[in-house]
């Protein structure tokens, strides 16, 4: 009896193992479990992510049975990494990483900054639900960059942008800056991006020693709404 529990625990190690060393390669339609997700370092998250981009790019993409998928995360979701990005129909990080059911979680707002609440689900996909990685996706020619930029003013949209504000103070732009100006419309959405990756750490003494124990990375990266290309910062 025990040396048959081992044997089936070895062979559940065994597999994770291969699920992990294959998913590295490339990833499989089988749904991550705790067991996968928990086998998964941050560094092969980032992977994950790097080569589901590469698929994006390349006309790749996986079809995967969706509808097994949605039966596979009913009673449970063990998803990899966490995603914030722009609200930006053109970059849905489900689509341009080539993720499927259960595999990311994505939060989605108009520039891509991060607030308290935007923390709380950082905090709450990390340390209750065991995402590995974290990723601030920005994106060119990105529309809440240009109203920042042309420090637009328009209902509760006047407050938000004050999120992305600072990082424009940051680049000791001379003269009044416009959207006009393409590069400066660049330059702040990496700041921008850049800024939200250092607000994760300096904002949340949970990720921060979730980061510190290795179990995390925080990352920023560039999507290329023109090439589907994703950089990524570090
Ligand atoms: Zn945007």
């Amino acid at each position: 009896m025990v040396s048959r529990r081992l044997a089936v625990q070895s062979l559940s190690t065994l597999s994770v193992a291969a699920f992990a060393s294959r998913a590295n390669a490339e990833q499989s339609c089988e749904v991550f479990t705790s067991a996968t997700q928990g086998a998964t370092t941050p560094d092969a998250a980032l992977q994950l992510l790097k080569a589901g981009n590469d698929r994006f790019v390349a006309g790749t993409t996986r079809n995967c049975d969706m509808l097994k998928q949605l039966k596979d995360t009913a009673k449970q979701q063990s998803p990899f990494a966490v995603v914030v990005g722009c609200i930006d129909s053109r970059v849905p990080p489900e689509l341009v990483f080539d993720q499927r059911l259960g595999d990311i979680f994505a939060a989605r707002i108009a520039g891509n900054f991060v607030n308290t609440d935007i923390l709380g689900s950082l905090e709450f996909a990390t340390q209750l639900a065991g995402a590995k990685l974290i990723v601030v996706l920005g994106h060119t020619e990105c529309g809440a960059i240009k109203g920042a930029a042309d420090n637009a003013k328009l209902g509760n949209l006047t407050a938000m942008l004050e999120n992305i504000r600072p990082s424009l103070k940051k680049l000791n732009y001379q003269g009044v800056p416009s959207s006009k100006d393409k590069e400066l419309v660049q330059r702040l959405a990496d700041q921008n991006a850049k800024d939200a990756v250092a607000k994760v750490t300096q904002k949340s003494a949970v990720i921060k020693n979730l980061v510190a124990l290795g179990k995390v990375k925080v990352v920023g990266a560039m999507h290329d709404i023109s090439t589907g290309k994703i950089t990524w910062f570090a």
